[in-house]
């Protein structure tokens, strides 16, 4: 990796009128730290944690896990680290536990279910993000929520393991922060209720089109029908900004959305806290951010509202880039 400084990237993601939003990283190699700060990233607001457990037969041990999410967190700190609990299954297995036999492995056990099925597995995750919490700034996240129960019982393995570190005598941070993704369409409905469980929520627009539209997002048969800006995924990431505010919690996005110059003025106009994105795409995103004004993404937020069709809304986004720039 060739260290570039990328001119103005490290001012602070301001519009023009001063609502400040936060622009973090998402990352899954330790190796990436350089790209995010060299281009201005203001934490990491995902790190996947799947790749230490892909290509090899056995399974990563808590101490070696603990490494790297403590050398993470130190590096990056005082920003952010947010550690995503493993997102195995759909289209990424572990050899240790051989392929499932799902016919629709996107629909299967995956993600935080995976998780809940093999409790020490999660357990031993856990306690490694626990204690690379006293290294920095760290917040843990789970993906694919689709209910109150997988929180709650989420939230009590990491009781359990806190409760184990607090017996042996190991420091963990009492205050990290617990979010989960929003990426599916149930987790859309109840956020109400789930935003009472968390400190934060991380819209994974990803995966919030592939199952609102019944798109598979690998599937290039179907791929013209991924629409990010159809008004069923609008009014949803609408929907999860408005129910964390009411609650009081963060809300960040850290789908592919969030580096699209045509979204990112509506999720301005939604006043997302944060947005969460490739590192080489963080310099452009800024730049565009500085030139944004809060009223006219507002308004163009409303008329984007307003908009019955897909392609209705993506002329008024054109139409608006053209307009600014
Ligand atoms: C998402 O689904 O939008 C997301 C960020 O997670 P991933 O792409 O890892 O599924
Ligand atoms: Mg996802």
């Amino acid at each position: 990796y060739q260290r570039t400084i990328i001119r103005g990237c490290q001012l602070p993601a301001e519009t023009e009128d001063g609502y400040r939003v936060q622009v973090h990283a998402n990352i899954e190699l330790f190796e990436e730290v350089s790209a995010v700060i060299d281009n201005g990233g203001e934490g990491i607001g995902l790190f996947r944690t799947e790749y230490a457990y892909l290509n090899r037969t056995d399974l990563p041990t808590e101490e070696e896990l603990f490494e790297k999410y403590s050398d993470l967190a130190a590096i990056m700190s005082p920003r952010k680290v947010t550690l995503r609990t493993l997102d195995l299954g759909a289209d990424k297995f572990m050899s240790h536990f051989g392929s499932l036999d799902e016919a629709n492995p996107a629909l299967g056990l995956r993600a935080v279910r995976f998780c809940l099925k093999h409790p020490d597995l999660f357990r031993l995750q856990l306690r490694a993000i626990l204690r690379a919490s006293v290294h920095g700034n760290v917040s843990l996240m789970f993906p694919m929520i689709c209910g109150l129960r997988e929180v709650l019982q989420a939230k009590s393995a990491v009781v359990r393991a806190q409760k184990e570190l607090r017996e042996e005598g190991i420091p963990f941070d009492e205050n990290m922060p617990i979010g989960v993704m929003i990426e599916l369409p149930a987790a859309v409905m109840i956020a109400e209720i789930l935003a009472q469980e968390v400190d934060f929520f991380s819209i994974g627009t990803n995966d919030l089109i592939q199952y609102s539209l019944g798109i598979d997002r690998t599937n290039p048969h179907v791929s013209y029908l991924y629409q990010p800006l159809h008004p069923a995924v609008v009014r949803s990431i609408k929907y999860v900004v408005d129910a964390g505010h009411r609650a009081g919690i963060g809300v960040s996005l850290c789908g592919e959305v969030a580096s699209d110059p045509y979204c990112v003025p509506i999720l301005m106009g939604m006043q997302i806290d944060s947005l969460s994105l490739t590192p080489q795409a963080i310099p452009g995103i800024k730049r565009i951010l500085r030139q944004l004004n809060m009223q006219e993404c507002k308004q163009l937020l409303k008329e984007v509202l307003n908009c019955r069709t897909v392609s209705s809304i993506n002329r008024l986004v054109t139409e608006n880039i053209y307009k600014k720039y």
